[in-house]
């Protein structure tokens, strides 16, 4: 008998987690991704801070699923789906037939329709988001080295004081403080402005206010200005305009706050549910579809939205599996049920907030500690665990960041040809 043929849109945390719990006797498992490696994204930030390298956190998917007999790798981007025909299109040409369908293509930067954002912000989702503003960043203090004072505004500002929008604020004090105030003796780095805007009046949230307290005394320490309570009106090239009037000049504009539903989900054909996720059932297929299923960022099951987190999605992963196993099996599928593990978010050096699901709460070093062992061991590969250690290390002793090269966007062949 064929084996039943499973396709699996995404090898994020959600995808490579179902991919992986698929695999059995009779069961065929095709991934199918844009990229060719899985993305980190929790440290991208550190990739942007010249902390770690883009291969730290990135991983090839084929390597990944290397030992795995029954499961296949196609590179490409979905551009259609076919739920009556039960195929999906893989960059507009080739097609993949599937018993059974899992969408796991996370999530997109969104601009929440704010005037200027598109234009004069830097993203933080991807490893090439990660690179480009590395590239802005170091470019302008080289510019500043050799520009008359003031000529270059070397000011920053981080939109969104979410987990993402507090470690990168961090992570860039430390980054001017340590490493390029020694690196740039020709210029006063001293007084370099970090702004830290957040709509909501407190920074980080979903976490007990006690810690979002911590986390915005850690910041201000590290003289980074928190501007709670007021939102962004728009953004022209060299400014944020906050919705109260102010205007906080900056260079280098950082967007750290928003995501939407891939696109993807709009080639299901169904009405689109909040912040455009594809809304499912209580056992994460899609309504009327029972052998399609959506995982992790995309999914929006009922209830109270999940929080758009790497947990949700490789628990969901290995729900879906179990589902699909069920379905083929002749059993009846169960509702999903997503198990709080704690949030985490780090200020930057010695200083991290984490709360666990029994209440617990931690900050400082401690929290620190905790921030740093989870994401070792939530890193995929042991090459990036040892590299990301050995980084962290070297920055922590020396104080410095190994990962700074301006690279040219075309490199000539060195060579005639
Ligand atoms: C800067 C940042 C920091 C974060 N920090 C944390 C953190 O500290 N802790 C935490 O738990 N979560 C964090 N998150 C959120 C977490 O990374 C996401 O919730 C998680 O990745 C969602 O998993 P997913 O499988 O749904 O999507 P993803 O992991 O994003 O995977 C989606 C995959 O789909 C692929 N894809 C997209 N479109 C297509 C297409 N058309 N065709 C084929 N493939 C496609 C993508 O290439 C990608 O590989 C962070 C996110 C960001 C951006």
């Amino acid at each position: 008998m064929a084996p039943v043929r499973v396709v699996v849109i995404g090898a994020g945390f959600g995808g490579l987690s179902a991919a992986r719990a698929l695999e059995r006797p009779g069961v065929e498992v095709v991934v199918i991704d844009s990229n060719n490696f899985h993305t980190f994204q929790p440290l991208l930030y550190q990739v942007a801070t010249a902390g770690l390298d883009a291969d730290d956190i990135c991983f090839p998917v084929r390597a990944h699923l290397r030992k795995r007999q029954r499961t296949r790798f196609v590179l490409g981007s979905v551009t259609a789906i076919d739920l009556a025909g039960s195929t999906v299109t893989i960059d507009g040409r080739r097609l993949e037939r599937f018993d059974h369908l899992v969408v796991a293509a996370g999530s997109v930067s969104s601009t929440f329709g704010v005037e200027g954002v598109a234009e004069h912000t830097f993203p933080l989702k991807t490893v090439t988001d990660a690179l480009a503003l590395r590239t802005h960043l170091l470019s302008r203090f080289e510019r500043a080295a050799t520009a008359t004072a003031g000529e270059v505004d070397l000011g920053i500002a981080v939109i969104g004081g979410g987990p993402t929008g507090v470690e990168m604020a961090g992570g860039l004090r430390e980054l001017i403080d340590h490493v390029l105030r020694k690196d740039y003796p020709e210029l006063d780095l001293s007084q370099v402005p970090i702004t830290l805007i957040e709509a909501a009046d407190r920074v980080l949230g979903p976490f007990d206010p006690s810690l979002s307290e911590h986390a915005s005394a850690a910041l201000r320490a590290r003289r980074i200005t928190v501007q709670l309570g007021v939102g962004v009106a728009s953004v022209e090239p060299g400014a944020v305009l906050l919705a109260d009037g102010r205007r906080v000049p900056a260079g280098t504009i950082v967007w750290a706050t928003g995501v939407a539903g891939n696109p993807v989900g709009s080639l299901l054909g169904v009405q689109l549910g909040r912040g455009n996720r594809i809304p499912v059932e209580a056992d994460l297929s899609l309504a009327g579809h029972p052998n399609v299923f959506a995982i992790g960022d995309i999914a929006l099951p009922p209830g109270t939205p999940l929080p758009q987190v790497a947990q949700p999605a490789i628990q969901g992963g290995v729900h879906v599996a179990r589902q699909i196993h069920a379905l083929i099996d002749g059993r009846a599928t169960a509702p999903f049920v997503y198990k709080d593990k704690g949030s985490m978010a780090t200020i930057g050096r010695n200083h991290a907030v984490a709360e666990l699901p029994n209440g617990m709460k931690f900050h400082g070093f401690i929290g620190w500690l905790m921030w740093l062992a989870l994401h070792l061991v939530e890193l995929m590969g042991f090459r990036n665990r040892a590299n990301v250690l050995v980084n962290w290390a070297w920055n922590y002793l020396t104080y410095d960041r190994g990962s700074r090269l301006l690279l040219p966007s075309r490199v000539e062949p060195t060579t005639e040809r």
